[in-house]
């Protein structure tokens, strides 16, 4: 839709290029979100695609995604050959986002983290694979964040005004892991009710990695794999009632029941 409300669209180069922060100010991703609804509130955007970063870069350290990177790049740059079990997950979580094709490849992994709603499949993604979030500061500083602190509560985020998030970084090490995907909704084409992501080192090290279902992000960490009475037990401690998540796409038990079912299935897979 058309947003009425805006006077200017400025699109910086790069960083020196930014304007001082204003209030009304948006910074503008792939659009799909903030195009989608008013924002009667807002008098310019701020268009990071002229800044043209490099959607995906390999190194041995790890990938670091920027946060215009679309959807569909991470996409297609997950199906080529780069030697990482865990980037299996980008498919599907690109897929868990039920837009159409032209979401697909506008929206953009930034955006998606950054609106931080529970079913957001990057944030799940990026949290899951141990992801950093780097962040520039209004004057030309900047601060890491773990993805897992991230999104703090519901549209939510750990941004302060005038902070933009330039990319997330990916450790090799967790990239390494194998790694096993569940989500599920209450329609067909319904947003994420939850979203459960576990990954396992070789050495026996499990992690569960709990979004959708709940307000926020939530981890589960063990030097082995528990068995499954015990990760029951542990979800369920982990996750106070409050946390559970409210809307119409599921109601909180209901998403503490998925949650538990699909966090067996993941050991159950992980066990093999
Ligand atoms: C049909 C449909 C289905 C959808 N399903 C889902 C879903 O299942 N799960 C889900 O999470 N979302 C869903 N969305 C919402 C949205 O499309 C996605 O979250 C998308 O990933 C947002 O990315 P974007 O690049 O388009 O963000 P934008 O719309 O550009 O921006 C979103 C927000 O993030 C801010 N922002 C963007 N980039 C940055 C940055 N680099 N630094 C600081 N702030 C930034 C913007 O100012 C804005 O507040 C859906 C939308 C549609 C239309």
């Amino acid at each position: 839709m058309d947003l009425n409300t805006i006077t200017a669209v400025i699109r910086p180069h790069g960083r020196d290029d930014l304007p001082a922060w204003q209030a009304g100010d948006a910074v503008l991703g792939g659009g799909t979100w903030l195009f989608s609804e008013p924002q009667p509130h807002l008098r310019r955007l701020i268009d990071l695609t002229a800044c043209a970063w490099e959607p995906v870069e390999a190194g041995s350290a790890g990938l670091s995604i920027a946060a215009t990177c679309t959807l569909a790049a991470l996409d297609a740059f997950a199906a080529g050959a780069h030697g990482w079990s865990a980037l299996a997950l980008a498919g599907p979580c690109c897929r868990a986002l039920y837009g159409s094709f032209k979401i697909l490849n506008q929206a953009t992994v930034g955006g998606n983290l950054c609106l931080a709603l529970p079913a957001g499949p990057m944030t799940a993604l990026c949290a899951a694979l141990d992801g950093i979030c780097l962040i520039w500061t209004p004057g030309g500083g900047e601060r890491p964040v773990p993805v897992l602190d991230f999104v703090t509560d519901a549209g939510v985020n750990a941004l302060r005004p005038g902070e933009i998030l330039r990319r997330i970084d990916l450790p090799a090490r967790t990239l390494a892991r194998r790694a096993a995907f569940r989500q599920v909704a209450l329609s067909p084409e319904g947003r994420s009710g939850a979203l459960l992501i576990g990954t396992r080192d070789t050495d026996g090290a499990f992690d569960l990695t709990v979004t959708a279902a709940t307000r926020r992000p939530v981890r589960l960490a063990f030097d082995a794999l528990p068995d499954e009475a015990a990760l029951a037990v542990a979800l369920d401690g982990a996750v106070p009632a409050a946390l559970w998540y409210d809307d119409v796409h599921g109601r909180p038990d209901w998403r503490r029941h998925v949650a538990v079912r699909l966090a067996l299935e993941i050991r159950r897979e992980l066990a093999r």
